[in-house]
């Protein structure tokens, strides 16, 4: 596969499409609401944003997350418009009432490329619990199968807190058994309902990281890591095969965008500052060109101990979390305990965890 150059466009570019849910899960950055946003994209709005998107280039792949994509009538619409534009498609669908059958097989008759879910727990009970609805696991395992029915490649999102992490290897077992293609495991960030969470700590996160790498190099399915991109440094130290995860350069605002349900671009969800609005700007204006993206991608710039790092060119911490820590972000990523060689200047303040 060509390597994508981050600077010209993202790998994955995600679009909110809405903030409407019915669940309300402990760790949402959304903290999702039952309605829709009364200044959400439109549909026609939805679909120039598509359109626009599409000259980033060939097989751009656009996220359709929210809330609940399926809270929106048009999902079906705009999946098969930004198909015909030469996207790739992929939904991220709450395990709600909506996740039907029926809604599944419309949207991979309408082109879908990938369907993501999420399993934040290796039970009903603790899965129910974190997402704020009973029966959400059922129907989460019960559209996954039938999405691998279909022949539509799978994703299961996962979060990491101190509320979850001791269930990540009966998880692992859940994921393998599902054959999905892709364990995309996110390490939390305090935005959103999210703050009310305990994040595991510095070095919990290390030696979760390090198990991820022995997951990726004996499991079928691919792991990637998601606002952890010191998993990248972790593989490299473990001298595996030297393959990241990804090709360096996958997080905010660096082979990684965010358009929000009323149009504005983030680097990321979880970094909520806007380099424009796609009702005025085109989202691949604010990617190439805004001062924030190109600060985003500029590793000279990075500060404290991440700007000393030999890795942060393969590293570089998450970029949402040193902002939803410090309101700077350029600053150092408190989840990594990793201290460059010769390194003396201020740490960050360590995170109060529950498993410190
Ligand atoms: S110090 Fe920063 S750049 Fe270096 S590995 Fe840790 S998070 Fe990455």
């Amino acid at each position: 596969m060509t390597p994508v150059d981050t600077s010209e466009r993202p790998v994955v570019l995600v679009w909110e499409v809405t903030q409407a849910c019915a669940l309300a899960c402990d760790h949402c950055r959304a903290s999702a609401r039952p309605q829709r946003h009364p200044s959400e994209l439109s549909t026609a709005e939805g679909k120039q944003l598509l359109t626009d998107a599409a000259a980033f280039g060939d097989g751009q792949l656009v996220v359709l997350s929210g809330g609940d994509p399926l809270a929106r009538p048009d999902t079906v619409e705009l999946v098969e418009h930004g198909t015909d534009c030469g996207l790739r498609m992929t939904v991220t669908p709450s395990g709600t009432a909506s996740l039907t059958p029926t809604a599944i097989e419309a949207l991979a008759d309408a082109g879908v490329a990938q369907f993501a879910v999420s399993i934040d727990g290796a039970t009903p009970t603790t899965h129910d619990e974190f997402r704020g609805e009973a029966g959400s696991f059922e129907r989460t395992l019960r559209a996954a199968r039938a999405i691998r029915e279909l022949g539509v490649p799978l994703q299961v999102n996962t979060t990491v807190c101190a509320d979850t992490v001791e269930a990540l290897p009966a998880i692992r077992d859940l994921v393998a058994e599902l054959g999905v293609a892709l364990w995309s495991v996110f390490f939390l960030v305090p935005v959103g309902r999210g703050r009310a969470l305990d994040p595991v700590s510095p070095a919990r996160a290390e030696e979760v990281m390090a198990w991820l790498d022995g997951v990726a190099r004996s499991e079928a399915f691919g792991v990637k890591t998601t606002e952890a991109p010191m998993y990248r440094r972790v593989r490299a130290q473990r001298g595996g095969d030297g393959a990241p995860q990804r090709r360096a350069g996958v997080t905010a605002g660096d082979g990684f965008a965010f358009v929000s349900h009323t149009g504005a671009v983030y680097p990321s969800g979880f970094l909520p500052s806007s380099a424009g609005n796609v009702r005025e700007r085109s989202v691949v204006d604010s990617y190439r060109n805004s001062e924030l993206f190109q600060r985003l991608r500029d590793t000279e710039a990075l500060t404290g101990k991440c700007g000393a790092c030999s890795f942060r060119t393969v590293c570089g911490g998450s970029r949402s979390r040193a902002y939803a820590t410090t309101g700077e972000p350029m600053a150092s990523d408190p989840l990594c305990p990793h201290v460059p060689d010769g390194y003396d200047g201020p740490l960050p303040d360590r995170q109060a965890t529950a498993d410190d």
